[in-house]
């Protein structure tokens, strides 16, 4: 259910209220029909994502993710899996689904590390029969991240000035 994940637990009460509410709403939206905004009618060309998420790095260019699964316990379209060897290391695998995503914030929201993070993105051409999953090398370290460095918190403060 909702309310009763423990990701929630870490939040002031205000926050956890508003977090629930703007799942609600997202989980809504979908139900009632819209499952994505993004996803394209079928034969359609596509210029989709004028956002895009990213998996921060840190001072090493180390990815900062833990892999506590709060991204993914939240995301109302489940559009995001992950794995890794052990708990609380970092990742092993991350896979994001850009044509499910609502681009809702929550995943970045949720985060205890502030390891992921929604940017803008220069449009990508693809075809609704195209796969679309975003890996982690590519939600990492693709080459406008930096060069494929990876991009660290300050600099995410930076773009978003
Ligand atoms: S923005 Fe994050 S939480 Fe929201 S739908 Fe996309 S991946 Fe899921
Ligand atoms: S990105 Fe953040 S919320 Fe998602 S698994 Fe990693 S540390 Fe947890």
């Amino acid at each position: 259910m909702i309310l009763d994940r423990e990701i929630y637990f870490p939040f002031p009460f205000h926050k956890r209220v508003y977090l629930f509410i703007k799942k609600f709403f997202y989980i809504l939206v979908r139900f009632l029909g819209r499952p994505t905004w993004g996803r394209p009618k079928a034969g359609v060309k596509l210029n989709i994502e004028k956002q895009d998420l990213v998996l921060l790095v840190d001072e090493e260019g180390k990815l900062r993710c833990k892999t506590c699964r709060s991204c993914v316990e939240i995301c109302p379209t489940q559009c995001l899996e992950l794995s890794s060897r052990a708990e609380k290391e970092t990742p092993q695998s991350f896979n994001f689904k850009p044509l499910d995503c609502m681009y809702c914030s929550l995943c970045e929201e949720v985060c205890p590390e502030s390891a992921i993070a929604m940017i803008s993105s220069s449009n990508t051409s693809g075809s609704y029969d195209q796969t679309w999953i975003r890996d982690l090398n590519y939600l990492g370290f693709r080459e406008e991240l930096n060069e494929g460095k990876g991009l660290s918190l300050e600099e995410l403060k930076e773009l978003r000035k």
